[in-house]
């Protein structure tokens, strides 16, 4: 079978589609294929034909932390955002790799639940966020995390248990794996909702105060190096405010990079490097990028 004979079979997939409408930065090149499963059934068929037909697989969440290049990516990439069920047993909560971590986080809380607040503003999937063990105002994903269902590039659905998850900053096993989340279930704390509520408004508040975003951006760029943060480094190299075609260095906060207008993913490459370049030279740092970066460059 053929990629797209599984369009007979009810699968939403199409050929050469823009992926700047999906990516935060609102940048990057089209998808050779793209395909959106509902369900794990349909990604387990997506796998089995890509496998089958030798075509590369790619697996994006939301793209809030993601640069496509402009030449886009080959092969088929799934989007897995129609697989977004969220389930509240007890004390545990359990999403699809699709659902917004925003929403499992306020599930959660309406549920009297504590221990996702610190995900209350980050704009990612829950596959994407454990991916990235992503984390914010003093939390981190793999703090909640019970276990991880996925599916691995040979078509076997495995659970993995936190410790096996091998979570550290930014890292996770299935960035080395290449194994698909399909969904995870978080171990909570029963608490009053009230104040559960009440600080995730106030961290989002924070965010407002600290962040552009009135921006398509992809987050905070680079890692943070051991011993140092990265904005006040790149202010104090004179890099702040920065602008490479419509890709400019946040002049709000220093760490993003935003699209002021018309920014390609070259742009964005070519002010990345640059500042890597400066810090390097003036602070003998090498920045490491947390946004991911995937596809292929134009010729
Ligand atoms: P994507 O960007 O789609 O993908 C990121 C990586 O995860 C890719 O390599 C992709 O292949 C992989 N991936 C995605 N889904 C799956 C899956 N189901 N199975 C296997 N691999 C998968 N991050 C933080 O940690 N803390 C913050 O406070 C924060 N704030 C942000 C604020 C803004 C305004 C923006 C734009 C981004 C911010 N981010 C933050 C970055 C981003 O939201 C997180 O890294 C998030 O976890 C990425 O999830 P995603 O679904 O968007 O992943």
């Amino acid at each position: 079978m053929e990629l797209l004979d599984l369009e007979k079979h009810g699968i939403d997939i199409k050929e050469q589609v823009p992926l700047s409408k999906y990516t935060f930065t609102k940048t990057g090149g089209p998808a050779q294929y793209l395909a959106f499963p509902k369900n794990e059934t349909e990604l387990m068929q997506l796998v089995a034909v890509a496998k089958q037909e030798r075509v590369p697989l790619t697996v994006i969440g939301n793209a809030s932390n993601l640069i496509i290049r402009d030449g886009g990516i080959a092969g088929l990439v799934l989007i897995l955002t129609a697989m977004n069920q969220i389930t509240v047993t007890a004390e545990q909560v359990t999403a699809q790799a699709g659902a917004r971590i925003i929403d499992t986080a306020f599930t959660a809380a309406h549920a009297g639940l504590s221990g996702l607040e610190f995900a209350a503003g980050i704009p990612g999937s829950v596959g994407g966020a454990v991916f990235m063990n992503a984390g914010a105002y003093g939390g981190e994903t793999c703090e909640a995390v019970k276990s991880v269902r996925v599916l691995t590039r040979t078509g076997e659905v495995k659970t993995y248990t936190n410790e096996e998850m091998a979570f550290s900053y930014r890292h996770s096993l299935v960035q080395e794996t290449g194994d698909i989340v399909i969904a995870a279930t978080f171990e909570l704390t029963k608490a009053p909702k009230a104040p559960i509520l009440a600080n995730m408004h106030y961290l989002n508040a924070l965010r407002r105060y600290k962040q552009p975003l009135e921006y398509p951006s992809c987050g905070s760029v680079f890692k943070r190096p051991t011993g140092h943060y990265v904005g006040p480094m790149i202010i104090q190299a004179g890099l702040q405010g920065r602008q490479i075609g419509g890709a400019q260095d946040s002049t709000k906060h220093a760490g993003f990079i935003v699209n002021k207008g018309g920014a390609t993913a070259t742009d964005y490459l070519n002010l990345i490097h640059l500042i890597q370049k400066v810090i390097k030279e003036k602070f003998a740092i090498d920045l490491q990028t947390e946004v991911r970066i995937i596809g292929q460059a134009t010729d």
